[in-house]
C-alpha cells in the first residue's frame, strides 16, 4: 500500500490512542494488515516476477510517494488533533516500509541478517492486485485514506 495512505492510517490511530508507544506498536501493526488488503500500488503495473525488484521508475514513485508522505506528517503538525501519539501513529505506519527499503535498493544486503524473516514476511503478505484490478485496488486504497481522515478529523 501506498506510505501516504499508511502515514494518514497512523495519524488516525495516533488521534484515538493516547498513549504513544502504544499508537507506534499499533501503526506498526496496521501497516502489515493494509500491506494484506488487496490493494494497487506501483507493483501493480508489473508482471507477478517482477515484483520485489526496484527500477528507476519504481525508485522515483517510491521517492514522490515517500515525499508527499512526509509533507503530510509536517502539515499536520500545527493541526489541532495532532499530539504525540498522532506522530508516533505516522511514523509506525511506514516503519516497516523504510526498514525494508534498503533491502530493495541494495540486493546484496539480502545475506542472513536478524530481520531477514520480517523482511520475508513484509514480502510475502503484499496484497497487491494484478493490472487488470487496479480500480478495484485503487478504490481500496482510497477508501481507506478517506476513512483515515475522517476519522483524523472528528
Ligand atoms: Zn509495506
Amino acid at each position: 500500500m501506498l506510505t501516504i495512505v499508511h502515514v494518514i492510517v497512523g495519524a488516525a490511530i495516533g488521534k484515538f490512542v493516547l498513549s504513544w508507544p502504544i499508537a507506534l506498536a499499533l501503526a506498526v501493526g496496521s501497516h502489515f494488515v493494509l500491506d494484506a488488503l488487496p490493494h494497487a500500488d506501483p507493483g501493480t503495473l508489473k508482471p507477478q516476477s517482477e515484483r520485489g525488484s526496484m527500477n528507476l521508475t519504481d525508485l522515483v514513485l517510491a521517492s514522490i510517494d515517500l515525499a508527499v508522505a512526509f509533507g503530510i506528517l509536517l502539515l499536520l503538525v500545527g493541526h489541532p488533533n495532532y499530539t504525540a501519539s498522532v506522530f508516533a501513529g505516522m511514523v509506525g505506519g511506514i516503519l516497516p516500509d523504510v526498514t525494508s527499503g534498503g533491502f530493495h535498493l541494495f540486493p546484496t544486503l539480502k545475506t542472513p541478517r536478524p530481520t531477514a524473516w520480517l523482511f520475508r514476511f513484509h514480502r510475502g503478505i503484499q496484497g497487491t492486485v494484478d493490472k487488470k484490478d487496479w480500480l478495484q485496488g485503487s478504490l481500496v486504497e482510497f477508501g481507506v485514506a478517506v476513512l483515515s481522515i475522517i476519522l483524523f478529523l472528528l
